[in-house]
């Protein structure tokens, strides 16, 4: 039988994390649910409960920066004033209110399943996590984080402590999730894209999509041939551009959807963004 740890302060948290391998628990949203058992949850380890420890609860504006604790709850994210849109409207859509006062953005990034949908914003507003473990600290960027379904960078003695979100500004932006119902529907798949267009002309760009892949699909390089492109050069090259990401939009078939049905909404969606978003 596992055993469960409470405790009293961050500091004692790291000395444990440091002492025994151990499963943080956050909100427990998706742990309960893989874990679950006849006559209570049975974990793979001994589980280390976090979600009180204040050091990982708030939210606060740091220069051009938001900095998010990883146990801060989904439903504290969707109703901070300054957490930038595209990551509420995405918040927002997780799951139903009573799950998202319990379900924490921690969980969801490190849960890494490819339909987490906190992510693909993550991706696009350019965000970072911070790690700390009695080794000391990390920063690594949530595009280099992610390694596949339920893999991530992190190491095991170690605790997603913040997220730090750039405050950038985007005159144009998009979140679509794609799912069976409006709320507790599972993402079949989802379009994050986001633009600075000053004069007619992309100044800056980026496009993210989710649960089409093993990881998030964002590519720097297909973004950076696009700024700097008019709106109209855009509109006239959306095949081209299309085709470019149909080659990195590899779905596959599960109980949610099907690949064909996820590889074409999300070209769809992208369409969509390039010929009607842009050219508000
Ligand atoms: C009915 C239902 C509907 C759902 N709908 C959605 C949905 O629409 N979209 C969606 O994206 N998800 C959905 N989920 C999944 C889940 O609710 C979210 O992923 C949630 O954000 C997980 O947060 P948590 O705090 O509950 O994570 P937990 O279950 O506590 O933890 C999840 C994983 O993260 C690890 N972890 C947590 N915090 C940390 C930390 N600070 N440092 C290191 N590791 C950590 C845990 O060890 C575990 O591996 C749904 C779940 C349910 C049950």
């Amino acid at each position: 039988m596992s055993v469960s740890y409470r405790p009293a302060t961050f500091d004692e948290l790291l000395d444990l994390m440091s002492e025994k391998e151990l499963i943080p628990f956050a909100g427990g949203t998706d742990l309960m649910v893989q874990n679950a058992a006849a006559g209570g949850p049975k974990f793979a380890g001994d589980v280390v409960f976090i979600a009180h420890l204040p050091e990982l609860k708030g939210i606060r504006l740091e220069g051009d920066k938001l900095i998010i604790g990883a146990s801060a709850t989904l439903s504290h994210i969707e109703n901070y004033p300054q957490v930038p849109q595209l990551l509420k409207n995405a918040v927002s859509l997780i799951a139903a209110p009573a799950l998202r006062n319990r379900g924490t953005m921690g969980g969801n990034i490190c849960n890494a399943s490819p339909a987490g949908d906190s992510i693909p914003p993550l991706y696009v507003l350019g965000a970072s996590f911070k790690l700390q473990s009695r080794d000391g600290v990390r920063v690594i960027k949530a595009d280099e984080f992610f390694k596949g379904p339920g893999k991530t960078d992190r190491r095991k003695n170690e605790i997603l402590v913040e997220i730090i979100v750039p405050l950038k500004e985007w005159n144009i932006e998009k979140y679509r999730k794609v799912g069976t119902r409006a709320a507790n529907a599972l993402t079949k798949c989802s379009i994050t894209a986001a633009a600075k267009v000053k004069n007619g002309r992309i100044d800056d760009l980026s496009i993210a999509f989710g649960a089409v892949g093993p990881v998030i699909i964002r590519d720097k390089n297909l973004e950076k041939k696009l700024i700097g492109l008019t709106t109209s050069d855009l509109k006239a090259r959306a095949d081209a551009i299309l085709k470019d990401y149909s080659a990195l939009i590899v779905p596959i078939d599960d109980q949610r959807s099907t690949a064909v049905y996820r590889k074409q909404v999300c070209l769809n969606l992208l369409r969509e963004f390039l010929e009607v978003d842009l050219g508000q």
